[in-house]
């Protein structure tokens, strides 16, 4: 792969920062358009020339989506039965893909490979946080899968039965997710952070059968439990509080003691371990549910988000692929999203192993034992694909760059950012840093709804830009609209929708159809809407500027909260930043900031408050100048690594902040409480 990135880089000198008054955003606009980026990144041509796909796609797919999605669909996985029809839409929004097929979600992802040679190949490479290792091949994979498929048969389940997983990131993880897929059960993942209340509240949501735990795992060093929620949640009260489970199946992890209840609970090595290695995949209707994903609840309550086989798995393989440059020979692919997360699903669970690639998976934290361990793990396994959130790239900023300096970093090809927008500063010390400063950056926009990623650039066709998702994939129809469903031309911010369906499209809301289209599909009757706000810069890429709800109106301006952080995180001082619209008398609302300073700044005192208003003034305009600029020691972030902005804004406003259970830590909010008391 090239090292040559001069040729590659065009304009990389200029930055941000024209006025956003001069724009003159139309009236019609939800967000004005204020940040500028002309920095761009071209493939080399070496990577363009090896690249899995290039531009002809695109015209391939627009020609007629459906048709496009078919072929992919062919290509990708092999049915048990093939389709007499792309898509059924004629009942929309309920779209039906691949009409008339029967795929085996588990047989795709393993047995084929073995069939096809493969069995030798790794499929997992697994890391624990203590230090403990493990390795799947493909052969091995398909062998527990069955085992497990075998074992919760035997305990009950059956196709169309729903499985809740409360589970850290271990291999036994994605064994239970694809047992649950070969026999047809829906499986219903928690992440393991969540309370018992949590877990309870979706196990009765789906009605779940059975649930897979483990005693615990393992967290900053430190044994931690799971089980002990199970037992909460499963805990008889009184009248009027049973529940549909009838079985649970624990993994002994870190082997703490745990309280055990005879005929309900069942070890792992008991169970699957004991099961016949014998088990035939047979195909389900391609609209079979494949499970239920409740979404991390940064707006509200959380909704049961249902995807089914064919559609999905399609395209989440032909994204893995497309976006990631997959070379499953070759290729060493580590995505750190936990499962409880979809991205844990799409592009853990189910697309590497499609695609027949080798894979890292880590239980831990990036800090454990040392700041350098992702480094670590990257040198020892020679990873060449990275996907992972802007939070923790943030997070290793702040660190500094002298802890990824001490490792070999150079088998990094393609590095893949999910989850919020990525800054352009936080991108170009991605590129530079991490990959060595010749890394196609892929900053991927979805989310638990759409399935598989929607917006990226394709790392061997597309010169990248730092802070932009950029462009919709191949067959998918992305616009940005404004406020009457309008396109807006290029320059202009609005609504992001998707004009048509797309195979891994969410299937509907868990027992709530009329939930379903109320969300997604009044706001724009024919496009379904996904709550974020978005702009088309002058070439027309999409950049993402924060949900519609954070949306800030100052003096009759509608200002992104991301661009202002984004203007923020390009001060050198400046670790990270949230902003909110607090209520004001005079702008109806006013800018306010919250920034973590970086190690050397933070005894900087209100001088520094002084230069980062002015720096937002400089970057974007003095309409985004902040009111108020507050350092704090900590963001309020969920568990996934999202920003709360609906905490800041109760401070902001003088408020005490309401439900801070979700947060990765709940105190945080006491601390930001008492470092503004000071
Ligand atoms: P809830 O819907 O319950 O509030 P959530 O939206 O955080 O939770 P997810 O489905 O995990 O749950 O996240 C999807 C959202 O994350 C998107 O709607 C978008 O706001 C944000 N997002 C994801 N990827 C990107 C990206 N690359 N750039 C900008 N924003 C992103
Ligand atoms: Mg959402």
């Amino acid at each position: 792969m090239s090292q040559d990135t001069t040729s590659a880089v065009v304009d990389a000198s200029a930055s941000t920062g024209q006025p956003g008054s001069a724009r003159g955003a139309g009236q019609g606009d939800a967000f004005e358009n204020l940040l500028h980026e002309t920095r761009k990144f071209a493939p080399s041509p070496e990577f363009a020339a090896d690249a899995v796909v290039t531009a002809a796609e695109y015209e391939d797919a627009n020609a007629d989506r459906p048709a496009f999605w078919a072929k992919k669909a062919r290509e990708l996985l092999t049915w048990d039965k093939d389709f007499d029809q792309a898509l059924d839409w004629s009942n929309p929004p309920f779209a039906k893909w691949f009409v008339g097929g029967e795929v085996n979600a588990a047989y795709n992802a393993l047995d084929r490979h073995v069939e096809n040679g493969l069995g030798d190949r790794v499929a997992i490479h697994f890391e624990g946080e203590p230090g403990d290792t493990s390795t799947y091949t493909y052969a091995q994979l398909t062998e527990e899968v069955k085992k497990a498929a075998n074992a919760f048969e035997s305990l009950g389940v059956a196709k169309g039965d729903r499985v809740a997983v409360y589970l850290p990131m271990i291999p036994e993880a994605v064994i239970t997710l694809l047992a649950c897929a070969r026999i047809g059960a829906v499986h219903s993942v928690v992440f393991g952070g969540f309370s018992s209340e949590a877990l309870r509240s979706r196990i009765d949501d789906a009605e779940a059968k059975l649930v897979v735990t483990a005693d615990g795992t393992y967290r900053r060093g430190k044994p931690s439990a799971l089980k002990p929620a199970v037992d909460e949640a499963l805990a008889h009260k009184g009248d009027g509080d049973g529940h549909t489970v009838q079985n649970v199946v624990v993994v002994k992890r870190n082997g703490q003691d745990v309280d055990w209840h005879e005929g309900r609970d069942h070890w792992w090595a008991d169970t699957v371990g004991a099961a016949s290695a014998e088990h035939t995949a047979v195909g389900h209707d391609s609209e079979h549910p494949l499970f239920i994903l409740y979404t991390s609840g940064t707006t509200g309550k959380p909704k049961g988000i249902l995807h089914t086989t064919g559609g999905y798995l399609t395209q989440t393989a032909y994204t893995h692929k497309a976006v990631f440059d997959l070379h499953p020979e070759t290729d060493v692919y580590w995505c750190t999203a936990d499962v409880g997360w979809v991205t844990g699903h799409s592009y853990v669970a189910y697309a590497p192993l499609v695609n027949g690639a080798t894979q890292v998976m880590y239980e831990g934290t990036p800090d454990s034992p040392h700041q350098g361990r992702w480094w670590e793990i990257i040198e020892k396994y020679k990873v060449s694909i990275l996907y992972t959130a802007p939070t923790a790239i943030r997070t290793f900023m702040k660190w500094g760059r002298e802890i990824p300096d001490k490792y070999d970093l150079s088998s990094l090809r393609v590095l893949g950012s999910v989850g919020e927008s990525i800054n352009p500063e936080a991108w170009m010390w991605y590129r530079k840093v991490i990959g060595g400063d010749k890394t196609p950056i892929v900053d991927t926009w979805w989310q638990t709804e759409t399935g598989a990623q929607m917006i990226a650039p394709l790392p061997g066709v597309t010169a990248t830009k730092p802070g932009s998702a950029q462009v919709p994939l191949p067959g998918i129809a992305v616009d940005v609209v404004d406020e009457m469903g309008e396109s807006v031309p290029n320059g202009h911010g609005g609504f992001l929708v998707i004009r048509e369906p797309w195979p891994a499209m969410l299937r509907g809301i868990w027992g709530d159809p009329e939930r379903f289209k109320d969300t997604y599909w009044s706001r724009f009757e024919t496009m379904y809407f996904a709550g974020d706000g978005a702009k088309k810069d002058e070439d027309g890429d999409i950049w993402l500027l924060g949900r519609v709800d954070d949306v800030m109106n100052i003096s009759g301006h509608r200002l992104s909260t991301t661009e202002i952080e984004s203007a923020l995180v390009s001060h050198p001082a400046v670790a990270e930043a949230a902003v909110v619209g607090a209520a004001d008398e005079t702008t109806g609302q006013a800018v306010v900031a919250f920034v973590i300073l970086r190690g050397d700044a933070v005894d900087s005192g209100d001088a520094i408050v002084q230069e980062l208003r002015n720096h937002v003034g400089k970057e974007i305009g003095p309409i985004a100048k902040p009111k108020a600029i507050l350092v704090v020691p900590e963001l309020p972030k969920t568990r996934s690594g999202k920003i709360m902005r609906r905490l800041l804004k109760d401070v902001a406003e003088g408020r005490d902040p309401g439900d801070a259970t979700t947060l990765s830590d709940p105190t945080i909010m006491q601390q930001i409480a008492a470092s503004l008391r000071k």
